[in-house]
């Protein structure tokens, strides 16, 4: 739309902006519980040795489409895309695995070990075709990746770090399920199976399932819309069709999640929205309690072939990721409050010009020896000053006058019991201490 256009738009068309549709602004209020997940998940990333790794929020839209499978909602429909002047399409990435293999396979982060474990955390972009509570286009994800074993000790020990998490996080009524979506020896019959199920369905399924049914079949039970979830329900099992291997892996992960005491359901027909995932998949949701309407709280699985998928010598891997904003929705439909660490902090208020000039660098003293302060000095009145002392509910106020300068004492008002003391300017910090203790 050109200027003029936008200049001669009616008055009564012009709405206020607001945040792009699905994404959301962050408010002071909403940090406490955010800062809660953000700690727990770093602190049990560090605890089980998982060093980070940070991507760019772009990443070359090709390898993005090639990875997460060009078939998936995420490439075909919610990539949002950034043209640069030169060079080849970028967009801002859907998730972090990708950025991670490429950025694995590019510092050779290989290093000689048994395996490297990564955590990551951060924004991801997909635009959704429906915004709902726990569906956004803008969220943030806190990930862990375990990279160069097939170990399926290492899918029990995701899985165990994602569901403590949410477990000491207070979450009621917690599921895992859990399943095999098999490898390149095993999918492919089962893949004929599901087609000639779902052809013998054609006229209920949508659009982009009858194109998948051909292309990508696997995706046709990963349909979010009614008719294609209906079918899903009578859709063939894969778990009598798994190889050997694929079984033996299975089994495995089964085992150690038994010998962890962490209750699983079996889920022959759960496939994740994306392509790269083979053998383990994995979501943690919960039932029965409020949050079930958000879906997966953690979600992941192998990705055994992504590395030499994209060009990259091959490399057995496990992850999963944890959405952020999901997870503090769950808590605040539990009603699980976070309740900030009490701390004590101090008012500190000016009378007349000549005391303000000097409070800049007195409050400087108070904050290097720790003290939490507060004041409302663009207020002039004392009153007024009194007043925001009273809401911020500061249990000490410090109050400095002319008088109080050129004695070079400060004054320290107990707020609740609306008593005084003037204490030499030496002893402010020792006497305020004592104070807050
Ligand atoms: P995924 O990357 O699809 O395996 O999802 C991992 C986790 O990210 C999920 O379990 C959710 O918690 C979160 N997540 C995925 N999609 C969305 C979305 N559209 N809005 C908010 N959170 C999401």
């Amino acid at each position: 739309m050109n200027e003029k256009a936008v200049r001669e738009k009616p008055k009564a068309e012009k709405e206020a902006p607001e945040a792009p549709r699905g994404m959301h602004d962050v408010l002071p209020e909403d940090w406490l519980a955010r800062e809660r997940v953000g700690t727990l998940t770093r602190k049990f990333a560090e605890f089980y040795n998982f060093t980070r790794v940070e991507t760019p929020l772009l990443e070359d839209a090709d390898l993005i489409a090639r990875a997460v499978g060009p078939d998936t909602d995420v490439a075909e429909k919610e990539l949002y895309l950034v043209r640069p002047k030169s060079g080849d399409a970028l967009a801002l990435r859907p998730e972090n695995v990708t950025g991670i293999v490429r950025a694995f396979a590019e510092h050779k982060l290989a290093r000689g070990a048994a395996f490297q474990k990564f955590w990551h955390s951060g924004p991801v972009f997909r635009q959704e075709r429906t915004v709902q509570p726990g569906r956004l286009r803008a969220f943030t994800q806190f990930g862990l990746e375990i990279i160069g074993t097939n170990d399926p000790l290492y899918d029990a020990e995701l899985i165990l770090i994602f569901w403590k998490v949410l477990e000491e996080l207070k979450l009621k009524g917690l599921v895992l399920k859990i399943n095999s979506t098999g490898c390149r020896i095993c999918r492919p019959a089962y893949m004929r199976q599901l087609q000639s199920y779902y052809k013998n369905h054609a006229d209920r399924l949508c659009d982009d399932c009858t194109r998948r049914e051909k292309t990508s079949p696997l995706r046709l039970l990963d349909c979010d819309r009614d008719d294609c979830m209906a079918l899903k329900a009578d859709a063939p099992s894969f778990f009598d069709k798994l190889c050997s291997p694929c079984s033996t892996q299975m089994t495995g992960v089964l085992e150690y999640l038994d010998e962890t005491g962490i209750p699983y359901s079996l889920d022959n027909l759960l496939v994740r929205g994306l392509d790269y995932y083979v053998r383990t998949v994995f979501e943690i949701g919960i039932a029965g309690m409020p949050g079930e309407e958000l879906g997966a709280l953690a979600g992941g699985g192998r990705y055994d072939y992504l590395f030499e998928g994209l060009g990259f010598k091959a490399t057995p891997a496990s992850g999963g990721a944890l959405g952020i904003e999901r997870v503090v929705a769950a808590m605040r439909l539990q009603d699980i409050a976070v309740v900030p660490k009490p701390e004590r902090r101090i008012f500190v208020m000016h009378v007349g010009e000549l005391a303000k000039k000097k409070l800049l660098q007195l409050m400087e003293e108070l904050r290097t020896a720790g003290i939490l302060v507060d004041e409302a000095l663009s207020k002039d009145s004392l009153n007024a000053q009194l007043k925001f002392a009273t809401k911020d509910g500061s249990s000490i106020a410090l109050i400095v006058g002319q008088k109080e300068i050129f004695e070079g004492s400060v004054i320290i008002r107990d707020m609740k019991h609306a008593t005084q003391e003037t204490v030499p300017r030496g002893r402010m910090v020792e006497e305020i201490k004592k104070r807050l203790k």
